[in-house]
């Protein structure tokens, strides 16, 4: 009895604890659920029902991002939404205004609970905008998900009615337990980081690496998935090797119609494909696991190995960086070190890739008016970069970006004894700044962890990123036992090495 007493006293305090910290968390964090339905998939139209409850405001500062998360140009996504409309959970209208062009005010009072409808026109392609049509539906989150500004840790859940015919849906998000069709992001930041394909696509699931994976194809005629699945397995285990760590439990690769341009996402990627999955010419096949093999890097340099102005995110406008070269730059650099990793690529094929991308602004005036730090800030300018004067005003972190990788590279080898290189950087900064700090790492941080596996101070690879001198490519292609033609920017090996020139030039290219 005293016993049943003393149980019955501690389960009350108990109760009284959990109550309280339940309504601390109601308080703080409102329930957001969308609905999502295709009216006529033909005319590119999504309809989207907001719910929101347990809201402690009188106005609800509603917005869509006006950028997608590595894509760094600002879009045009809030002119697609139209017909919005606010309710209380009655259904009694609600004032509204728009401030800003990606702002909706709800002016709810003392609603606790809203009803948010509006439609958004998805008729763009690209990997960073939504498109519908009656094949499929490819949701880039961003453009279809107005998120409440100020609370992006708030969780939410989508649910999703597909368009007669479709059969399936595949993204990163996880699925809800015993709900069909029913997605949960556990905040804002990974709903936008999450796009959805909707359709008939085909649909590879297996278990590697401990985790699970699922490649969904818009259009498979051609592909001899075996052989990919099994190539895109060495991907995957080649960047766990560098870095030593796998940060998902599920990744999602979604390879859609043919069309230009991928994105990365933090537990998937979305690409555009090549016409004929066959891959008919020579090299064909290889240059698109290249392809694969950069946006799956992605997920290690700058989903969670990132500059520090990279998150959290803003949303309403650019998010200015001088370390894009670093995030771009060397991941175009690890993209081909995976593919030699992976048996997928030779020493001539990596050699003629850092030839085309010295073609591809040695012979310009732009590399003495534009530093690669600065083609970092600058992206939001030149994203496509299709100015006719382009290649003589400005230099792009795709193209020079790899090759003061590679001399980085071989810079910390060379001064090092061969012992370390960017893979051991890469590792710290993942396992000091993402997973120990949890926040991405400043310019300054980034170099000491270099000048720390080197040895020595950098200054002049520095001055190669951050101003536009000459760079002596000569001196560090020599370390490796390279040789550079000026003429026609070809690399080959020196016919005569000393064991250490050797040792790293096996390190970079196999051989
Ligand atoms: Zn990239």
């Amino acid at each position: 009895m005293v016993k049943n007493f003393f149980v019955a006293i501690v389960t009350i305090i108990l109760l009284a604890i959990t109550s309280c910290g339940n309504n601390s968390i109601l308080t703080e964090v409102p329930s957001v659920n969308y609905s999502l339905t295709f009216p006529n998939a033909e005319d590119h139209y999504i309809n989207v029902e907001l719910k929101i409850g347990n809201i402690q405001d009188t106005v609800i500062d509603l917005r869509m991002p006006v950028w997608a998360t590595g894509y760094y140009i600002i879009l045009d996504s809030p002119k697609h939404l139209t017909d919005f409309s606010a309710t209380d959970a009655n259904g009694n209208p609600l004032k509204w205004t728009k401030p800003l062009k990606n702002s909706w005010l709800v002016k709810n009072g003392t609603a606790n609970e809203i009803v948010v409808k509006y439609r958004i026109f998805a008729n763009n392609k690209s990997v960073g905008e939504a498109n519908v049509d009656a094949e499929r539906a490819f949701l880039a989150t961003n453009e279809v998900f107005l998120f409440i500004n100020d609370k992006i840790n708030t969780p939410s859940t989508i649910k999703i009615t597909p368009w007669h015919g479709w059969s399936k849906i595949s993204t990163g998000l996880k699925r809800v337990a015993d709900e069909t069709n029913t997605f949960y992001a556990k905040d804002f930041d990974v709903l936008f980081d999450s796009p959805i394909y909707i359709g008939n696509q085909m649909s590879i699931n297996f278990r590697h690496e401990d985790k699970d994976f699922e490649i969904c194809v818009a259009r498979p005629q051609g592909l001899d998935t075996a052989r990919f699945v099994a190539d895109f397995k060495k991907i995957v285990t080649a960047a766990k090797d560098i870095i030593g760590d796998i940060p998902y439990n599920n990744y999602t690769l979604i390879m859609m119609e043919p069309g230009g341009g991928g994105l990365e996402h933090t537990n998937s990627q979305a690409i555009f494909t090549d016409s004929d999955l066959s891959f008919p010419n020579p090299g064909a096949y290889n240059n698109f696991m290249n392809f694969v093999a950069h946006e799956y890097f992605h997920l290690y340099n700058v989903k969670t190995i990132r500059p520090i102005e990279l998150g959290p995110f803003n949303y309403n406008g650019e998010c200015y960086t001088e370390s894009l070269w670093v995030s771009e730059g060397l991941t175009c650099f690890y993209e081909n070190v995976l593919m030699k990793m992976a048996g997928l690529s030779d020493a001539r094929t990596i050699l003629n890739y850092v030839t085309d991308n010295l073609k591809a602004y040695e012979p310009y005036q732009g590399k003495k008016r534009m530093s690669l730090a600065q083609s970092s800030t600058d992206i939001w300018l030149n994203f496509f970069n299709r100015d006719a004067n382009g290649q003589d005003v400005r230099i792009s972190y795709y193209t020079k970006g790899p090759v003061i990788g590679l001399l980085l590279d071989i810079a910390i080898r060379q001064a090092s004894d061969n012992r370390y290189s960017c893979d051991d950087v890469m590792r710290a900064l993942y396992n000091r700044y993402y997973k120990d700090a949890g926040r991405g790492f400043t310019p300054e941080e980034f170099w000491s962890i270099c000048e720390e596996y080197s040895g020595s101070d950098l200054c002049e690879i520095k001055s190669y990123v951050y101003t536009t001198c000459d760079v002596d490519y000569e001196k560090y292609f020599n370390y490796a036992g390279l040789t550079m033609n000026r003429e026609t920017y070809r690399i080959d090996t020196l016919a005569e090495t000393s064991p250490e020139q050797k040792a790293i030039r096996k390190a970079i290219i196999g051989e």
